[in-house]
């Protein structure tokens, strides 16, 4: 086995600790005897801002850094805010990394996203194709902006040896996500959307057809990997089980856990997006990850921690 790249004593800043997928994080690594952590969210500091970054990495020198803060959306949100969407990613990221260079960090873990892909390449998506043609136009600004970010740990690993792992990373859920209905992504809004149906009785309303496919890691699963990659990964990586489902038998399933046996609206004025999305994960498996939740244990948890917490929930 190759040298672990993580070490017990090494003190690791995680960005976007309170998130999804920071919250998540911080759990396993602590269980895991990894103690020294940093944990920063949006309210500690704001990554957009170039000074108050590198303050941060110049008060604290932390040996290795897992980049997950982002200004994330659904579909419909991103489709709404393409401006901020562009510039906040590209500043917080910019930012994060260039402190990364310039402080010495001995690894960084990046949290790309499959929106990154171009809407042509193969099925299943293959990390060897993620510059290859544009991405989907529904995510365009934010595929940009995790685009350039690869851009610039590439070229610092190639000039100033800093080494990294870049996630692409499918879509995410769990507890501790943003339920917004509106602008948030597929499973938190349709969790709250049962939630509030169960209450009051009325029909949940869907978008689309139903029809499009995603790939859905649930966060524990999502910080296990992140472990493991950090311990041994290089490099680009996709995140994701491996296993696509349609947009219908996600709702079907959200339907079930949730006890929901009311009517389901299917409203075909809301876009689709991106039809297919299903990812070679080969690279991942190979350093010792499978997925420890069922797509359905997962939704359950979610949706168990969401029914326990709605009133405090992020939206
Ligand atoms: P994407 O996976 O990056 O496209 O973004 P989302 O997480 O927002 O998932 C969008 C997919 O879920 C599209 O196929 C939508 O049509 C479908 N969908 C169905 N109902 C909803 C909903 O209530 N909210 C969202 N965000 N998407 C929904």
């Amino acid at each position: 086995m190759s040298p672990v790249d993580l070490q017990p004593q090494d003190k690791i800043l995680i960005t976007g600790a309170r998130g999804l997928v920071g919250s998540a994080l911080a759990a396993v690594l602590t269980s895991a005897g990894y103690t020294n952590l940093l944990l920063v969210g949006s309210n500690d500091v704001d990554l957009r801002d170039e000074q108050r970054t590198n303050l941060l990495f110049q008060s604290e020198h932390p040996d290795v850094v897992f980049h997950l803060a982002a200004r994330v959306y659904g579909l419909m949100g991103n489709l709404a805010n393409k401006s901020n969407v562009f510039i906040d990613n590209v500043r917080i990221n910019t930012n994060v990394i260039e402190s990364c260079r310039r402080s010495n960090v001995r690894k960084v873990i990046a949290m790309g996203s499959a929106a990154i892909y171009g809407d042509s390449v193969p099925l299943p998506m293959r990390e060897s194709d993620v510059w290859t043609g544009p991405p989907h136009a529904s995510e365009r600004p934010y595929a940009h902006a995790k685009r350039t970010m690869l851009a610039q740990l590439e070229t610092y690993r190639e000039h100033d040896g800093l080494s990294f792992a870049y996630c692409i990373s499918t879509n995410l859920y769990g507890p501790n996500d943003k339920f917004d209905e509106h602008w948030g992504h597929v499973i938190p809004s349709l969790i709250s959307k049962f939630h509030s149906a169960n209450a009051s009785g009325k029909p949940v309303s869907v978008w689309g057809t139903g029809a499009p496919t995603r790939d859905l890691l649930y966060s524990y699963d999502v910080a296990i990997a992140l472990r493991l990659i950090a311990e041994r990964g290089q490099g680009v990586i996709n995140l994701a089980t491996g296993e696509s489902h349609t947009i219908r038998q996600i709702v079907e399933l959200i339907a079930d856990v949730s006890d929901y046996t009311g009517s389901i609206a299917w409203d075909g004025s809301k876009p689709d997006g991106q039809q297919q999305r299903s990812y070679d994960v080969t690279i991942l498996n190979a350093l010792g990850f499978t997925p420890r939740w069922s797509l359905k244990e997962g939704l359950r948890e979610t949706y168990r921690w969401y029914d326990a917490n709605a009133a405090t929930a992020r939206r």
